[in-house]
């Protein structure tokens, strides 16, 4: 296995357990890693320190561990079995009214790279590093011995998280099984998960905590939910009791993933209707006071730091419009899931836009990624949903 010397000094962060090594810490090479290789980390004094994948870019290695230890079999089963306990604790595996819920979080589980979602019989493995996609199959594997006969099928979901550059030629397919069931169950709702050609791992498993609270807002109220995707926040506010809902989309698949899952939960309910449609043309649209209850849920508007002053105007500009509009003793549910903008510069734009507005603004609830989407300590990047309840009076 090759081994990599640091430069002197550059070990710090390693010895606080940061489970990445950028490629300019390094001194030098014994050997020639292939991209996705296992390597052995040193320190300038030659000390062992950590081992992990071997990547091209500016993370050069994500670390598996910081002993010296063989990452075999028994490795990967000690790692999933270990996420899988820390699951049970938190409630969200063997509960009969839940069984979608996030297995692996990258580092949040110190496994940089690896992410599975578990839907039912279901797991959907996706890597975001070359080696965590060299070793798939052995994932697989381990995980099977873990999760034992609840588990049926494993979808792997890799074409787009991979390096572009390293030409792996990846194509989304079942590792294990390959059931036409499609039915998972979250806090007793059922959603169909379109792990085929879905966003991420086919669900926005994040958001569970989050549902259940705007649950408990709903009874009464007028509810748009705006960036729906498979509806989620929909079906929640229709059995919190919401006199009416309407979901918005710009995407026609997302649309008609939210009609089927209201559709599952309320059969012919007529509460509901879907809209394909742009946000910030429907939002301008609207009639005043349509809504007293608004989610705003959009995708990452920032992908990068320097995409953080454009992303801060969007949510400016896009809350802007529900503070504009939501009806007096209304609730906004709002977020933002860039991991470039951070809780307080979030904050700042939603600020921005309340007093733009001139209306007056409580916080009620500050909001987060769920305990199944662990923040590893050492490694506070992890850390990217952040959401606000507010009351407008
Ligand atoms: N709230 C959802 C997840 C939202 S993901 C849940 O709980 O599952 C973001 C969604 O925003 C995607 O479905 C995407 O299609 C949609 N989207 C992206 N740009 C949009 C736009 N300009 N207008 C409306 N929807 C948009």
């Amino acid at each position: 296995m090759t081994k990599i010397f640091l430069k002197r000094g550059k070990d710090e962060s390693l010895r606080r357990f940061h489970p990445w090594i950028f490629s300019g810490a390094i001194h030098h090479f014994e050997g020639k890693p292939a991209e996705g290789d296992l390597v052995r980390v040193f320190t300038a004094e030659g000390v062992f320190i950590a081992v992990g994948h071997w990547q091209i870019g500016s993370i050069a290695v994500r670390v598996l561990s910081f002993d010296d230890e063989p990452i075999d079999d028994a490795f990967w089963q000690h790692r999933l079995q270990v996420a899988l306990d820390a699951r049970r604790s938190m409630g969200v595996a063997d509960n009969p009214q839940n069984d979608t819920f996030r297995l692996v979080h990258g580092e949040g589980d110190n496994l940089p790279g690896l992410v599975i979602d578990v839907y039912g019989p279901t797991a959907v493995l996706q890597a975001h590093s070359v080696g965590m996609h060299l070793v798939r199959q052995q994932i697989a594997d381990a995980l099977k011995a873990v999760m034992g006969p609840r588990l049926q099928n494993i979808f792997y979901k890799s074409e787009t998280t991979l390096p572009f550059k390293a030409d792996l030629g990846q194509e989304n397919g079942f590792l294990l099984g390959g059931d036409g069931n499609d039915i998972a169950t979250e806090n007793g709702l059922k959603f169909h998960i379109d792990w085929l050609r879905g966003q991420k791992t086919g669900f926005f498993v994040d958001q569970r905590d989050n549902r259940s609270l705007l649950e408990h807002y709903s009874r009464g109220r007028d509810v748009l939910n705006m960036f729906c995707y498979t509806g989620g926040f929909s079906v929640y506010a229709m059995r919190g009791g919401a006199r009416l809902v309407h979901s918005v989309d710009s995407s026609a698949k997302a649309v008609e993933l939210v009609n089927a899952n209201v559709e599952l939960n309320f059969p012919g309910d007529t509460r509901h209707q879907a809209f394909a449609e742009d946000a910030f043309r429907y939002l301008q649209q609207m009639e005043e006071g349509a809504y007293d209850l608004i989610i705003l849920d959009p995708p990452a508007f920032a992908k990068h730091k320097d995409a953080l002053h454009n992303a801060l105007k969007g949510y400016t500009r896009l809350n802007l419009r529900a503070f504009e509009n939501i009806r007096p003793g209304g609730i906004l549910f709002t977020f933002s899931c860039s991991q470039a903008v951070n809780k307080d510069q979030f904050r700042m734009a939603v600020f921005t836009a309340a007093a733009q507005s001139g209306r007056r603004v409580r916080i009620l609830h500050q909001l987060h990624q769920p305990a199944d989407h662990p923040i590893n300590i050492y490694h506070p990047e992890g850390e990217y949903l952040k959401g606000l309840v507010l009351y407008v009076e």
